[in-house]
């Protein structure tokens, strides 16, 4: 399923229209606190910039209600992507497809770059609204996907807009192919053996991606929350731990589906209470006391999980082991995170949570991918083709 990339387009003179993810967390006086969604759009900006292309930035940015609001306006992504791109002209339109943009689309030079105002103050982005996005698509001679975060909606700027510009050039960006590469294609013939580590809160979030993971990989390795509804389908004890209990007829069949390849933890650690400093007990899986709770794996797991680890050629992981960001609870998912670290296999990192661990221990240039996006990387371990990827060209 290659897709062509930015770099198989001639784009010298042309005006190029990147949906990109500047979907960036702001603090209360509406300062940027973390600009890696801006930064990881930088190659694929730079490569129209360099061969003398200008581009039109398009995003959403938060959860605005269909209208203006100057809580959630892309200014300060603008100015940020300004201060990365020292030397380049960045404007910034104070609409998305009014006056403003439209004025400043039809003044922009070569090597000029113009953001548009976030995307979700016109109603019809998130409706996939044509109307709204032939004004878009009339903007620009070439289309770029480079929102991996975004890639499985459905929104004007991801479907709508391409499809409106059939029969000129659409294509991903370098962020947008590096996530396929890795999270399809890496996936789709892996080096064997090939071991994914799911944890996290619930089940039920990753259902799907079990499923479809058992049916690939070698082994499965369940930490986090969830075990204890796979406890539960067993028999087990699991006191007052975060359990989904009209989940586990679904934990049993992921049980039979799976044989061996699905593996569950074999101790616990658990706490009398959701803090750092509760009282604290390892003990077998499924003999968690009354009055507590699991919040760990525990450190035969945790050496279990490491081991399978060691061997592996391929790692998916998402989803932390227990509730890493309370120490001591951290430790299952420092220990899964150095393991992944050390052992040298093609590894595939989900975001959220795992990222998040992976980059707080400094491992991140140790891995081989960590994806940028939450959602769309748990729908493409579940197997889910995306229209706005479906729909660019082929190589
Ligand atoms: P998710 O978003 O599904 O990947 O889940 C991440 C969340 O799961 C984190 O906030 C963790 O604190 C939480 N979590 C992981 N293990 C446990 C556990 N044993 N008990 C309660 N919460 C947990």
């Amino acid at each position: 399923m290659a897709k062509k990339t930015i770099a198989n387009v001639d784009v010298k003179g042309k005006t190029v229209l990147v949906r990109v993810d500047f979907n960036v967390p702001l603090d209360e006086a509406g300062n940027i606190t973390d600009d890696r969604r801006i930064r990881m759009a930088l190659p694929t900006i730079k490569s129209v910039l360099e061969r003398g292309g200008k581009l039109i930035l398009m995003s959403h940015l938060g959860r605005p209600k269909d209208a203006p609001d100057a809580k959630y306006t892309l200014k300060p992504a603008a100015v940020r992507l300004g201060e990365l791109l020292d030397g380049v002209n960045v404007i910034f339109a104070t609409d998305t497809v009014g006056a403003d943009a439209q004025a400043k689309v039809a003044a922009l030079k070569d090597g000029e770059v113009l953001v548009l105002e976030n995307l979700r103050f016109q109603p019809g982005e998130k409706k996939g609204d044509a109307e709204f996005a032939a004004k878009l698509a009339s903007f620009a001679d070439v289309y770029v996907n480079d929102a991996f975060g975004t890639c499985h909606r459905t929104d004007a700027s991801m479907v709508a807009v391409p499809n409106a510009m059939v029969g000129k050039p659409r294509v991903c960006g370098f962020l947008v192919e590096k996530e396929i590469r890795y999270l399809t294609d890496a996936i789709s013939a892996p080096q064997r053996p090939f071991v994914a580590i799911l944890g996290g809160a619930k089940v039920s979030d990753k259902i799907m991606v079990i499923k479809n993971l058992l049916g690939i990989c070698d082994k499965v390795l369940i930490g986090g929350a969830m075990a204890y509804t796979f406890s539960l389908a067993q028999g087990g004890k699991v006191g007052k731990s975060l359990v989904e209990v009209d989940k586990v007829d679904l934990a049993k069949e992921l049980m039979v589906e799976g044989g061996d390849k699905l593996v569950l933890p074999v101790d616990v650690n658990c706490g009398d209470d959701f803090s750092s400093d509760c009282n604290k007990q390892v003990v077998a899986a499924g003999n968690i006391p009354d009055g507590y709770e699991g919040l760990d794996i525990g450190p035969e797991t945790a050496k279990k999980y490491a081991e399978i680890l060691k061997t592996a050629k391929t790692v998916v992981w998402n989803g932390p082991m227990g509730v890493s960001e309370m120490p001591p609870f951290d430790f299952g998912t420092k220990t899964v995170a150095q393991a992944i670290a050390d052992c040298g296999a093609i590894s595939i990192i989900g975001g959220g949570d795992s990222a998040a661990a992976i980059q707080k221990l400094g491992f991140a240039d140790k891995v081989s991918h960590v994806s940028t996006g939450g959602g769309a990387s748990l729908e493409m371990l579940e197997g889910k083709k995306f229209a706005a990827v479906e729909l660019l060209d082929e190589a």
